[in-house]
This record gives structure tokens, sequence and C-alpha cells, in this order.
């Protein structure tokens, strides 16, 4: 079997089947009296299985954690639902149709009450349905918070936020049906340095729960049926692979300088304040973008202005005078967040997301704004905003920020007054405009993985047309270095965060077009650095002058390649 290797790495580990599928209610059903015995049988299990998962969580996460499946076991016990729902079933309806209907109409109602507390209850009763209803349908649920062994999650569309909620210690890979390179459940895979591969043509009709599976999360390539021969080299590559690895972390400490003395900064990227370890550990120099919406994913609400601001302290106090990008929330797109209830649209990635999202959630980017310059007066921090489509935007985020500087002047609050502020550049509009925007910032941070797809109109997840989706391609290139050249036009840093900036091949082309600034994954921070100490910027400069004049993708890949396979013979050789 075959999918997109997403994030480097082999494994082999029994797997665990994610059972998403929509809930089918069945047409034929018994008699009243058997489909009540059917709901509170129901009823007696989720309770009973709530109550030990409180008693564990509050020996394992403490009281607070614990709170929330107390309020659960009261919902679970509350006659003013249980009532209704037998009425209903006495009405004729099946069991677990019953729960859906009489558990709707109340989830409707707290909905519509515009008050973050019933916000809360009606995600509350949405987890208990869903357990009810697969309880009465006899489907299995796995609970993938703790993990007894090492496991391979396989699933149709394993999300961003399911992700998040993982034992991670446990996960050993990630197997998806759907998806693409640079959709943000593979970016959390590499960021959490866990081997993945997604797209896998008939991978639920295939893989089974208990299924022991081999995968190479580089090509792709996914082993079943092996025999013990196979396991055995198998597993021997796997022990190589951490050897090589550690090799390569011992020279990580070194500075990123070129054969010819240049040297550039290489920074990570991270989802959450934990990710700064890995950081440090693979060399990297700073953070070049905290993708702060990943402390919401996992979240059941938004996190306060306090919590965001512990957040934020300790990336910034465990990094010291290191350079800190924390990027304001960067939701919507493929990134749900169940607490802000947020409406399905047709177009997702084109529609409410990220900094258009705060425009109209204004007090969840106010709150976000406080805690970040709290913080600031702990480290290095800028502060960056993502989907800039237009300079009124980006204008709008400077007025709202300055806003909450004299709010917290007035309250007599502390924070650094010169924090820089700069843009993700992803939108094709703000490269082509760079010089116009590189007036308002003091820096830029390329990201391709948006940029591509919306330069090429191709859907970064979606693996029907991954084999479109590629920043090989010459007018991403010729994108990017419209940023660069704005950016420098205006004297400002120009950097990148996208997942091209950690791909070796890319670095020579990058160096040569004039990049500053790399940010990638911290299990890519090592290669990198050793490649770009074989390198030379002049003979860089002349390769970026003859991909600008490419007309087609596979070309540049084969530019590169070539140039890559060259420049490491020679390397060696010397
Ligand atoms: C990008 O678009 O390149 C980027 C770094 O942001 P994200 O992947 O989080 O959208
Ligand atoms: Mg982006």
């Amino acid at each position: 079997m075959h999918g997109y290797g997403v994030s480097k790495g082999l494994c082999y580990a029994k797997v665990l089947v994610l059972n998403e599928e929509a809930v089918v209610f069945p047409v034929e059903i018994g008699s009243p009296e058997e489909e009540e015995k059917k709901f509170l049988d129901a009823q007696a299990a989720v309770l009973e299985e709530t109550i030990r998962l409180r008693d564990r969580t509050n020996e394992t996460a403490g009281e607070n954690a614990a709170d929330i499946l107390d309020v659960h076991c009261s919902l679970l016990k509350d006659g003013g639902l249980i009532n209704p729902i037998k009425e209903e079933i006495a009405k004729q309806t099946g069991a677990a149709l019953a729960v859906e209907r009489v558990m709707n109409e109340v989830i409707e109602q707290f909905e519509a009450m515009e008050n973050e507390y019933f916000a809360q209850r009606a995600l509350d009763l949405k987890d208990i349905k869903d357990s009810l209803i697969r309880k009465i349908l006899d489907i299995e649920k796995a609970d993938i918070s703790s993990l007894p062994e090492p496991t391979i999650i396989a699933g149709r569309d394993i999300t961003p936020s399911t992700t998040a909620g993982m034992d991670l210690k446990m996960v050993s890979g990630l197997l998806m049906e759907l998806g693409g390179s640079t959709s943000h459940t593979a970016i959390l895979a590499r960021t959490l340095d866990i081997p993945a591969v997604v797209g896998v043509k008939d991978l639920l009709s295939t893989v089974k729960t208990g299924d022991m599976v081999g995968f190479d999360g580089e090509t792709g390539e996914i082993f079943l049926g092996m025999n013990e021969e196979e396991i055995e080299a198998l597993k021997i590559k796997i022990v190589k692979q951490e050897k090589e690895r550690s090799k390569w972390d011992m020279l990580s400490g070194r500075p990123a300088v070129t054969d010819d003395g240049k040297r550039f900064e290489i920074y990570g990227n991270i989802g959450t304040p934990e990710d700064a370890e890995k950081v440090l550990d693979r060399g990297g120099e700073g953070i070049g973008l905290f993708r702060s919406e990943f402390l919401y994913l996992s979240s059941k609400s938004l996190p306060d202005e306090e919590k965001q601001y512990e957040a934020y302290r300790k990336v910034l106090e465990k990094m010291g005078e290191k350079p800190v990008i924390v990027r304001t929330l960067d939701i919507g797109g493929d990134k749900d967040v169940p607490a802000l209830r947020l409406s399905k649209e047709a177009n997702p990635f084109l529609g409410l997301r990220a900094l258009r999202l705060c425009r109209q959630e204004e007090e969840v980017f106010h709150t976000q704004l406080r805690a970040l310059l709290k913080a600031s007066l702990y480290g290095n921090l800028k502060i960056m905003f993502p989907m800039v489509s237009s300079m009124e935007e980006l204008l709008w985020a400077k007025e709202k920020l300055k806003q909450c500087q004299d709010e917290l002047r007035a309250e007599k609050i502390p924070y650094k007054e010169k924090i820089e502020i700069g843009i993700m550049v992803e939108i094709p509009a703000v490269a082509v405009m760079a010089e116009c925007f590189s007036k308002e910032c003091d820096f830029f941070s390329i990201g391709t993985n948006d940029l591509t797809q919306y330069t090429l109109a191709v859907d970064r997840g979606n693996e029907k047309v991954a084999d479109l989706y590629t920043y090989y391609h010459p007018a991403v290139i010729k994108l990017i270095k419209m940023a660069i050249e704005g950016a420098h036009k205006n004297n400002i840093m120009c950097g990148m965060c996208g997942e091209a900036a950690g791909d070796p091949k890319m670095i020579p082309l990058l160096i040569g077009m004039g990049l500053d600034e790399y940010s990638m994954a911290a299990s890519a921070i090592p290669e990198v650095k050793k490649w770009m100490s074989r390198l030379n910027t002049e003979k860089c400069k002349e390769l970026a002058e003859q991909i600008l004049k490419l007309n087609k993708a596979t070309e540049v890949e084969g530019m590169l390649c070539k140039f890559y396979i060259q420049n490491n013979i020679e390397a060696k050789e010397r």
C-alpha cells in the first residue's frame, strides 16, 4: 500500500482504527419496552464509564480537569433529560433516535444563548449524546487519550484537534485515507516528530484494529503482512534511524554557516510550549512560528487571558534571549475550534479564517493580544498576523494592538514597549504588494503552505489534487522572490516558516534569492544546518537565476535535485 509520506521516520506497531463514521439509525426497532431498556442500560453504562474516567482524571490531571466529568455525570442523571427521552421512546421511536432528537433540541436551546457557560454545556451534551448513541448501537469508540502500548493511529481523516488529544507518548505513527502534504494534521505530525502517511487509498477496508503494520513516513510505503524476516529487517532499520538521528543531533549545536562564511538563522516551528524544548535540542536558534491556535484545539473552552499568558511566558522564558515569533490565532480552514461554534462553510480555506475571524470575534483577539503583551516582559517576543490579504486588515490589527497597549498602560500593567510586528506572506496579493506592506511592519515570514494553495487553486488538504500541489511551481517561486525583494526595499527581514523552508532541496534556491531566516519542524533543523554548511552563496545565486527562467515545476525540481546531488558529492570528496 502507498500514500503520501508527510512526516519522516520508520515505524512498526499495532494499529488502532478510529471509528468516526457517521451513525446510521436502524430502521427495525423493538417494542417501546425493549427500546427503553436499551436506553436505560446505555445510560447506566455511560454513567459508570464516566465515573471511572473522572476518578482517573482526578488522580492524573487534578480536580479542575475532573470537574468537567462531574458535570457529565450530573447531566446523565438529570430527570429533565431522561424523562423526555423515555416519552419519545413511548411514541414508537427507537432508543438511539430518541436520544438524538431530544438531546438535539436541548443542545439547540443552549446554543442559542449568547453565554459562554451555556455554550460549554451544549458541548458537554453533544459528548454525552454521542456516547449514549454509540452505546445503544454498540459502536466501539476508541479511547486515544491513554494508550497502553505503542500504537499506529489510522483513520479516514484525523483532525488536528483529535491529534492534539492523543496520548502522544504512545503514538508511533499516523495513517490517513484523506489529506495532503501540508494539511494541518501532516504539519502537526512533523512538529511532534511522529511518522505519518496520508492519502492512503482503501486504508480502512484493508487495515483493522489490532493488525501489526510498518510504514515509511518519507516514501509513503506501508508494509502489510510482513514475515518474521521482514519484521526483523525493519526493526534493525528503525534502530539505525535512531542512531543516525542522535548523530545529527550532536552536530546541531553549531551555527548554520555556509562554506563561504555567510551565517543564517535557523528557527523552529512549534504548536505548544512543550515543543520549544525540542527546538532547542535540535539546535534551533529561535521560534519562527508558534501556531498559537494549537492552544485552543485540544481544549473544550477558550483559554482565558491568564492561561494564554502562562503559555507564552513559558516559551519566552525557555528561549531566553532568542526570538519567539507568536502568530495570532489562525483558526478556520481545516482547523476547527469546538468552543467557537463556527458554522460550516462551502469553502473554508477561502472563508472566515485567521485574522478575518478575529475581526468578527474581537473579544477573542483582544484577549490574545493582552496576554501576549503581558508575557512580552519575559523574553524576545515578536507578534505576527496570519492570512493578511489587505492593507486595511494589517492596519486594523495594529490599531487593536495599540488599543491593548493603551489599556494596559492605564491599568498600570507592565509590558515591553518595543515589540516587532510582522505578517505572514501567504496570500498572493500580499506577495505582489510586498513593497507596500513592508512599510507597515518589521518583518515578513513567507507561508509557502498557503501561498502554494492560493496561487495554484489547489486545496492543501485534498488528496485528490495532491499531485498538483507543489511549491516548485515557477509561479510560487516568483512570488517568493517578490516577497523577499519587497521586504528588502524597506530594509526589513524576510523569513519563511512554510514547509519549503525545511526542504533541503529548496535551501540553495532560497539562499540564492536572499531569504534571511528559515523556520521549520524541529526534526528538520540538523539536516538543513548540515546542508547549508556545504553551500556556496555565489553558486546559490547562479542557481536561482537559472531557476527563475524555468516554466515547469518538474524542471525546477529536477534542477534542484541535480544541484543537491552534485554539491553533496563534491562536499564529501572535499
Ligand atoms: C503556511 O501557510 O505556510 C504556514 C506556515 O501556516 P500554516 O501552515 O499554519 O497555515
Ligand atoms: Mg498558513
